[in-house]
């Protein structure tokens, strides 16, 4: 049964995506729309796969998550798709408010970053210029686009007092580095937000938090994008956050996405074995178990990823066939995963 997938992609049941099926068109309500991105690292003598054969898509409003350990290609997709590294080679397509990123020019790239997508980083210093004053990064941001000076100054204030910074007329003068952790992070956030983009993405924003200033910006985090209708891709290795923040998740593993479900079914039977590890090493308050227990095994580098499904030296599960093929991303419901033994693991009656 052919059928179209809450990611949007015509697939049949059950079965793999051909090349075919990986041409999505791009929907009125989509603000992202990612078809077959490979992300290579060129190298002497050869090309490292980091990101092979991605594709989802995003609503606006839409609150996605993209989730797996370090190394996992969760950064490097984000990256791609604004091409903030000219150093690698990327194929496929990517759709960002209805313009073709990988396909423009680099002197249009500026026509996307910030206006389209907003990205924040974990780490304030790679979005904000240290020996610059937090208010006038603000305004230049907006100032080069033709908004004066006033305006600018005034649309600043207004926004860094939105997201919570306190005493935003006075601290425009201040250096990113004069804020704690959780304002820091407000600002970051408020550059990623000051041209008003329609996707905002948003790389592990409260890894360097404690918990409780963590909270406090997804809050602002989310009201912030309530208020916008704006999507929200969040990079996160942490599960409790996406409990927190995402309405689906995308698990990537060894630069494969291996599961896409929406949260609350992810949570209640996470179909990929690689899933059902990360949720079994992350504490919760409705499920009971004697002990937590961490993924077994180390994520292997891209450059060693193995034959078939690159899980299979950490899998319990893992068959002959899984060490031969590589495992194909299939469909079922609503729901997409990446197991040859996805049909054993209940997915057939998936939703
Ligand atoms: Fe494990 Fe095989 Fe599924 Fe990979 S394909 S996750 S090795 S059962």
């Amino acid at each position: 049964m052919i059928q179209s997938t809450k990611d949007g992609f015509a697939q049949q049941q059950g079965t793999s995506p051909g090349t075919d099926a990986h041409i999505a068109t791009t929907g009125e309500k989509d603000v992202l729309v990612v078809q077959g991105l490979t992300v290579d690292l060129p190298q002497r003598d050869s090309m490292t796969r980091l990101v092979d054969d991605v594709s989802f898509r995003m609503h606006r409003t839409e609150k996605v998550a993209l989730v797996g350990e370090s190394g996992s290609g969760k950064s490097v997709t984000a990256r791609a798709l604004m091409r903030l590294n000219p150093k690698l080679k990327l194929q496929g397509r990517v759709v960002i408010d209805g313009i073709d990123v990988l396909a423009l020019p680099e002197r249009k790239l500026s026509s996307v970053r910030g206006r389209r997508v907003g990205m924040a980083f974990q780490d304030a210093f790679t979005s904000l210029d240290p020996i610059m004053p937090v208010g006038e990064q603000l305004m230049e941001a907006l100032i080069v686009q033709g908004v004066r000076r006033a305006q600018a100054r005034e649309r600043a204030v207004n926004l860094l007092t939105e997201l919570g910074v306190t005493n935003a007329e006075g601290r425009m003068k201040a250096y990113v580095h004069e804020f704690s952790g959780g304002m820091r992070q407000r600002v970051v956030l408020a550059m990623a937000l000051i041209c008003e983009p329609k996707l905002l993405i948003a790389d592990e924003p409260t890894t360097a938090l404690d918990v409780r200033i963590a909270q406090q910006v997804l809050d602002v985090l989310e009201d912030a994008a309530a208020r916008r209708e704006l999507a929200v891709l969040l990079i996160t290795h942490d599960m409790g956050v996406v409990a927190s923040f995402a309405e689906r998740v995308l698990v990537m593993y060894s630069g494969r996405i291996v599961e896409d479900a929406n949260a609350e079914s992810l949570f209640e039977r996470p179909l990929h074995p690689y899933t059902e590890g990360l949720l079994g090493a992350v504490p919760r308050v409705d499920h009971s178990v004697a002990r937590l227990v961490a993924v077994p095994g180390l994520p292997v580098p891209p450059s060693e990823r193995p034959d078939g499904c690159a899980f299979h030296p950490r899998c319990a599960f893992a068959t002959e066939v899984c060490r031969a093929t590589v495992p194909p991303l299939r469909t079922f419901g609503l729901r997409r995963v990446a197991c040859h033994h996805a049909e054993e693991r209940g997915a057939s009656n998936a939703v």
